[in-house]
């Protein structure tokens, strides 16, 4: 490694601005899982090697997140390198396997207590009581599904810490899906295969966070199954929660999907405008900031896509008072939230694949096929870039509009997309009379 060292004192930098960059592209999870373990050994405009720890973080990150590793040193400092991963087993590992699993993980504030419930997750709140109240019995596995945002996170983690305090010494496993995988396959490579069994199959309750990241044909999705049964057959609690209904993750192995329905499965919905008055009221309140009730509903008026996104605007107002020195009014909400107002009603993907395949007289099935002709792939990245544009969806709910994709290539077809319109003033006008398009009929 002498001879790089020297490549490295310029980038040593850099690399750290792309760091930033990246924090905000992918979610802390996956952030916490694969980018902290990253070392960067070479950073050059063209070339750039960084050491991980075991082949599995590197084939991992090669693809899954190649593309936004290379598209965050092309936004970031405008450099276009060669990206590659180096196994490196001495490389310190910050978080052991056995670490980070279990109650560290939780979020002090997900509690039921500071959960509202409203007619949109009225049933999946009802389902984590009696799932907190006799846990292995009531329904197992409880399987809660829904958009980003809506509160998955914090029900499932309710649950783990209304377990705990009626009992101090339960046994709690709460893990990211990834972090499993992430796990199994590190154990495998250090030959603790059993020490991961005795973790994962023991505790009294797994609560499993976003297993729609589970790969198909992978010992992973092997391994995940056999401890669901073992847990199930000793009738130990098994939370589950994901983007979507268990027999639309694509990915998912038929028995694996048929397991995942043998409890309740509960949908989570987007709030209604009294939840997100009663929400907003509770956050604030939480957050000790005083918001005047005409202003609570005007944000609950404006923001309407999700959980996450009203606590967004209560930061952005909260943040833009005490920047100006002034006092919350509706008036200072408006320009605080600007950006977030949405036209009334928002435009859904749907409409912006009919609008496209109509377009570029394309069949509705091809944007959803593994095709990558160009007559294909290109109206698909339109609509991906559109989608990205005008709907709230996360990338991965955008890429399961399209044949399950990924969120990288989701990323990779916007910032592309992007790319083009910069130098193609026929392309950048279609888009514009697109967008028009879509909006008008609001
Ligand atoms: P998901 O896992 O579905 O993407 P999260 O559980 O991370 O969503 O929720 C996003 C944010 O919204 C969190 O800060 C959470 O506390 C908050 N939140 C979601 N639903 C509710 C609710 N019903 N009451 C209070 N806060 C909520
Ligand atoms: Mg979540």
């Amino acid at each position: 490694m002498q001879n790089t060292s020297h490549s490295l004192d310029h980038g040593a930098s850099s690399w750290e601005e792309v760091l930033v960059e990246l924090r905000k592209r992918v979610r802390t999870d996956q952030y916490a899982t694969w980018f902290v373990h990253l070392r960067p050994v070479e950073i050059t405009k063209n070339q750039v090697r960084l050491s991980v720890p075991n082949t599995f973080y590197r084939d991992w990150l090669e693809r899954k997140y190649g593309e936004v590793i290379e598209s965050a040193f092309r936004s970031v400092l405008d450099w276009e390198p060669t990206i590659s991963f180096i196994v490196d087993e001495s490389a310190p590992r910050t978080a052991a396997p056995q670490e980070g699993a279990g109650t560290a993980m939780l979020n002090p504030q997900y509690t039921f207590a500071n959960f509202i419930v409203g007619q949109c997750n009225r049933l999946a709140h009802a389902a984590s009581l009696a799932v907190a109240e006799s846990p292995g019995t009531a329904y197992n596995p409880l399987f809660i599904h829904g958009g980003a945002g809506l509160g998955k996170t914090h029900l499932l983690q309710g649950i783990c810490h209304a377990l705990i305090a009626k009992k101090a010494d339960t046994r709690v496993l709460f893990l990211s899906c990834e972090e499993f995988m992430n796990q199994f396959i590190s154990a495998i490579q250090h030959g603790s295969l059993e020490a991961f069994r005795a973790e994962h199959r023991s505790p009294d309750i797994i609560a499993i966070d976003d297993v729609h990241f589970l790969a198909r044909g992978e010992s992973t999705q092997e391994e995940f199954f056999h401890t669901f049964n073992t847990l199930y057959n000793a009738q130990k609690q098994i939370v589950l929660t994901s983007d979507r209904a268990p027999e639309d993750i694509a990915t998912l192995e038929e028995r694996l999907i048929s397991r995942f329905k043998w409890g309740l499965v509960s949908r989570m919905d987007l709030p209604d405008f009294e939840t997100r008055v009663a929400i907003i009221q509770h956050k604030a309140r939480l957050r000790e900031v005083d918001l005047p009730e005409d202003v609570i509903h005007f944000v609950a008026a404006h923001v309407d896509s999700n959980i996450r996104e009203l606590e967004g605007a209560i930061t952005k107002i909260a943040g833009f008072a005490s920047l100006a020195n002034r006092t919350i009014d509706i008036s200072l909400a408006r320009e605080a939230l600007e950006d977030m107002t949405p036209t009334s009603k928002p435009i859904s993907i749907e409409e912006i694949q009919s609008l496209v395949t109509r377009r570029y007289n394309v069949k509705l099935s091809d944007l959803q096929s593994k095709k990558k002709s160009k007559s294909i792939a290109f109206p698909r990245q339109i609509c991906m870039c559109l989608a990205r544009r005008l709907t709230n969806h996360s990338l991965e709910e955008i890429g399961g509009y399209f044949g399950g994709r990924d969120h990288t290539t989701v990323m990779y077809a916007d910032e592309k997309i992007r790319q083009m319109v910069a130098q193609d003033s026929t392309l950048r006008l279609a888009l514009q009379e697109m967008e028009t398009e879509l909006r008008k009929k609001k």
